[in-house]
């Protein structure tokens, strides 16, 4: 029977980070098990002809340039021993929030979100100064405290209702389980990922991430196998498991497991059946378009739209809701020139009125979906549909096809288990539902979860932790 020391589930972001932080601690036999046939997980990449895209990729969160103090992106890449520049980032132009009675823009530059705030609210400037001292002696990664509404925390800082909703609307997108609102912790760590450290993209997409990681894991040691699906986890007295079960009828024996699947998800595979936890009911429909034109260079990289006056972060009561939406230019970045312009729009979707069509009634309503997408982009970024060339069109079924996240949850259930801990003594989950979300937060998940629970004072080991 195959027997390795640590076995990670899911080639995801954590689940690499994890598994090169396995190895840097001293682990032996490590392995990483993947039932899709690439790495990334829900930010992985395709080809189509010509053209590769990005699956999520949006944009990198936590832009830092070398030097700087306690950027959590420079962390990552010095656990990780990834040289920062290797990721290549190029810098977001700027992006922009927008609802019916105005916008304000924000950039990687602190100080334009200030002035954008102070033409549209000029009265909640001092509260926003507030807020930002506020956080910077608050400790969002505390894995101990509970769930506090950060819509109920801004009362504090804000009269104007509508800042509140325009504040709150990319951070809800960008990395909430839970609908319409989010917990405080993870408000903290997104306004400080999002409007204080801003937006960047590796000059590759995603995909530069995902060989980086890949490489420095086997140069490492570690092991990887596609095509890999955990069918159950076996457990004897349910104090630890024994033993994994993989769909292809393989029986691995291991040390410990780490889980980025999903609480859910894994305690169906533990047969939990008893403990199920909510499933997230955040689930997403995106359009990519390519137009034969080059980008225009002065719009926004991101645009948070909504066309309601409130921010309506919830399972929406249509197929998806056209009036809510992220619009990103994943070309329109510093420094890049590209001949062909490429849009992503991202409307909130119900996973179950999805689920529940005919396939005829599927492909029509992925057709309504660019249409409404197009119309979007055409109305408010003035693009010429008849140059239109590509196009095609997620649903929270294909989310839930390719990543095994139930309902298509992207950002998992709103329940989260921030230190990792499961009834099973050498089962930990790490990435989605640990409750670090995002390519920064999964791979900060996966690093310290490793650190957290596969320490062995081992003399190596030992000075790894302390470098860090
Ligand atoms: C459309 C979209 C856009 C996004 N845009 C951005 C963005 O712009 N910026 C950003 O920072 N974040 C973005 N995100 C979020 C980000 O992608 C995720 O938060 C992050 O990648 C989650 O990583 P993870 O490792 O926790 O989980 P996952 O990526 O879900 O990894 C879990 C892995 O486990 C595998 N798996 C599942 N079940 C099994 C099984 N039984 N056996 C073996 N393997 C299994 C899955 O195939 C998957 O590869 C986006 C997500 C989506 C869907």
């Amino acid at each position: 029977m195959t027997n390795y020391d640590v076995v990670i589930i899911g080639a995801g972001m954590s689940g690499l980070a994890a598994g090169i932080r396995a190895k840097m601690l001293g682990h032996e036999k490590v392995a990483i098990v993947e039932r899709h046939t690439i790495a990334g997980g829900l930010n992985s990449y395709y080809q189509r002809g010509r053209r590769q895209f990005d699956v999520g990729l949006h944009a990198l969160t936590n832009f830092a340039r070398p030097g700087e103090k306690n950027r959590p992106l420079l962390k990552i890449c010095k656990q990780l021993r990834i040289p920062y520049d290797s990721l290549q980032l190029k810098e977001q132009r700027f992006s922009t929030i927008q609802f019916p009675f105005g916008a304000i823009n924000f950039s990687n530059n602190k100080q334009d979100l200030i002035s954008s705030l102070a033409s549209l609210f000029p009265d909640e400037v001092a509260g926003l100064q507030r807020l930002t001292e506020f956080l910077a002696q608050f400790q969002e990664t505390d894995l101990t405290r509970p769930f506090v509404s950060t819509r109920a925390e801004l009362t504090h800082f804000f009269q104007n209702q509508n800042l509140v909703e325009m504040l709150l609307w990319p951070l809800l997108i960008y990395g909430s389980a839970c609908e319409d609102d989010m917990d405080f912790g993870q408000f903290a760590i997104m306004f400080k990922a999002i409007y204080q450290e801003g937006f960047s993209r590796p000059m590759g997409g995603v995909r530069t991430i995902i060989d980086l990681l890949l490489e420095r894991y086997k140069n490492l040691g570690g092991e990887i196998f596609f095509k890999k699906e955990v069918k159950s986890l076996h457990s004897t007295g349910q104090s630890s498991i024994q033993a994994l079960e993989f769909k292809d009828g393989e029986i691995w024996q291991t040390g410990t497991i780490l889980s980025s699947v999903g609480l859910h998800e894994t305690w169906h595979l533990a047969q939990m059946e008893n403990a199920l936890a909510p499933t997230g009911r955040m689930s997403f429909t995106e359009s990519i378009f390519v137009f034969d034109s080059a980008p225009g260079q002065h719009g926004p990289t991101i645009a948070f739209y909504s066309g309601h006056p409130s921010a309506q972060y919830h399972r929406p009561s249509t197929l998806f809701d056209r009036e809510s939406a992220v619009i990103c230019f994943p070309n329109n970045y510093a420094n890049c020139e590209y001949r062909e312009t490429v849009v992503r729009v991202t409307h909130p979707a119900n996973y179950e009125l999805w689920k529940n069509l005919t396939r005829v009634e599927y492909l029509q309503e992925k057709e309504k979906v660019k249409e409404a997408g197009l119309a979007l982009v055409a109305r408010n970024y003035g693009l010429d549909t008849t140059k239109l060339v590509f196009h095609d069109v997620f649903t929270p079924l294909t989310v839930e096809r390719y990543t095994g996240h139930r309902a298509g949850a992207v950002y998992g259930s709103p329940h989260k288990i921030k230190n990792g801990v499961t009834p099973f003594s050498n089962l930990f989950l790490i990435g989605t539902d640990q409750g670090f979300l995002g390519v920064v937060g999964a791979l900060l998940s996966g690093i310290s979860m490793a650190n957290l629970h596969l320490f062995q004072p081992t003399s190596f080991s030992t000075q790894v932790q302390n470098e860090i």
